[in-house]
């Protein structure tokens, strides 16, 4: 049986507001637990929240940035639950009228085409504290300096056919809300969790099957991970002539394993009602107006403007276009590299490499873009090779020396780029090689001839102690092998 399957996603992005959504209590993260909860946090009696209005400007800047109606009046509603981390015994947050009403995005798909992800709503909300089992013994310690915290949680609609569709649509999301600087975008602190639900059906039916949500997946990767392992299991349960049950899955990304939480509550469990210390908030087209305009530019219309500007292609603007620091950070090499493609190259390859190898972001590399702009100068030029620019790049990184020609300098790492020099020792080293010289005058096929070449830049390289230009090696060659 062939199978279509349908992910529908909802996202909590946490706002980077300085305090909290309905109390003055610092939003900073890493606080010894429990400093930063007031009384209004914890809803004690006689206390009443007060809206953070850049919470709402910030919801704003969103709605607008996904093409969605702002709604011009919204509500609060309590949502009604028990739960250590939640001391309320509720959580406010937004119900029939939220704050962002349908909208879209735009993904790039692998085989070049964009497709159009519809999001159902967007509404804001609280976050609760957290509950932390590792640190104590049999029992289990609650941090309430998250509560209160304001997000805003995002709704698609299940317009998503596979994990490179989610994936793809996430890092979209994040490159918007980080673009904006409505968040942070620090995955590994929870600023951005992903609940991913999803169902299968017959290939082609147009009648949507059971779905589950996997919740509270905090890495691309991992999100990535759980819905193949979804996909794979609900497609066991279905092709043994099971059913499957809407629930609330967790899963654990170091074991790739997923259990069952709970079984789908539905609206009506949590006896939501209108909050009745809130009143409906209403927004003015002036504030709207106001965060249109203070919005800067988005991964799209950079991405277009990477592709004019510098002439890159699709793939290498939309990568480098899609996150603000990572593209900040490329514009400040070709500044001082002037090669662009180049620039993307090294950013894409030696760059990103080395980031992800030791974990961190663009803000914590160690080069700056200057420095990797004046490696690009000096590759471009032929001053140095690849593998001697690698070198270089090492010696930036680890700190050893903060300046290029520097490094060059005193590494010994100046190619021959002199002609003169160069043909001398093409000279000796084909007079060394007769054999080879007369197999490759003989081939007449062109991929063989190549490869023949190839064998030279051994002896050469070695006659040059690595310091030959290799491109200019291959011209000569080729001149005096006809
Ligand atoms: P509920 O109100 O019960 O939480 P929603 O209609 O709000 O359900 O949907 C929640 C999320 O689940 C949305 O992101 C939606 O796109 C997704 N979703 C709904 N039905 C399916 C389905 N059959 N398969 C996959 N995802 C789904
Ligand atoms: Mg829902």
């Amino acid at each position: 049986m062939q199978w279509d399957i349908v992910i529908g996603l909802e996202i909590h992005v946490q706002l980077a507001t300085r305090t909290k959504i309905f109390s003055g209590s610092s939003t900073a993260y890493g606080a010894e637990p429990n400093t930063q909860a007031n009384a209004v946090d914890l809803a004690m009696p006689g206390t009443l929240p007060v809206p953070n209005e850049q919470a709402f400007r910030y919801a704003v800047m969103f709605g607008l940035a996904v093409n969605a109606e702002i709604e011009r009046r919204s509500v609060f509603e309590r949502k009604n639950y028990f739960y250590p981390d939640l001391p309320k015994g509720y959580q406010t947050t937004q119900l029939e009228r939220p704050i962002v009403g349908p909208g879209y995005v735009g993904i790039d798909l692998e085989n070049g085409e964009t497709k159009r992800v519809r999001i159902h709503h967007a509404h804001l909300e609280e976050d609760a504290g957290k509950s932390l089992h590792e640190d104590f013994h049999g029992m289990t310690g609650v941090d309430l300096n998250r509560a209160g915290t304001p997000l805003i949680e995002v709704v698609t609609e299940p317009d998503m056919n596979n994990a490179a569709e989610a994936v793809a649509f996430a890092r979209k999301l994040h490159g918007i809300v980080t673009s904006l600087g409505i968040c942070d975008g620090d995955m590994s602190q929870g600023s951005m969790r992903f609940d991913v639900n999803i169902s299968l059906k017959p290939k082609g039916s147009d009648k949507l099957g059971t779905r589950t949500e996997t919740k509270n997946l905090n890495s691309f990767r991992f999100m990535e991970q759980a819905i193949a392992h979804e996909v794979e299991r609900q497609m066991d349960i279905l092709e043994d002539g099971g059913t499957i049950t809407q629930e609330t899955r967790l899963y654990n990304g170091d074991r790739d394993e997923s259990r069952s939480m709970r079984t789908k509550e539905e609206a009506n469990d949590y006896r939501y009602f209108p909050c009745p210390d809130l009143l409906p908030v209403e927004i003015d087209e002036a504030f709207i107006e106001e965060a249109r305009a203070s919005l800067p530019e988005l991964p799209d219309a950079r991405k277009a403007r990477f592709m004019e500007q510098y002439g890159l292609n699709d793939y290498d603007a939309s990568l480098l276009a899609s996150d603000s620091r990572l593209a900040a950070f490329f514009e400040e090499t070709v500044k001082h590299g002037k090669d662009a493609k180049l620039a993307a190259n090294w950013i894409q390859g030696e760059f990103s490499a080395r980031l992800n190898a030791e974990g961190k972001s663009v803000a914590q590399s160690p080069v700056s873009g200057k420095q990797l702009g004046d490696l690009v100068v000096r590759i471009a030029d032929n001053t140095i090779s690849s593998a001697g620019a690698k070198k270089v790049f090492e010696a930036l990184w680890t700190g050893e020396n903060d300046d290029v020609d520097a490094i060059i300098e005193a590494k010994g790492l100046k190619q021959v780029s002199d002609t003169g020099e160069l043909e001398k020792m093409v000279d000796e080293v084909l007079a060394e090689m007769p054999d080879q010289v007369a197999q490759y005058q003989q081939e007449e096929d062109p991929k063989k001839r190549k490869k023949m070449l190839g064998g030279f830049m051994g002896p050469l390289m070695k006659a040059s102690k690595g310091q030959g230009n290799p491109k200019l090696f291959n011209e000569i060659l080729q001149k005096k092998l006809g």
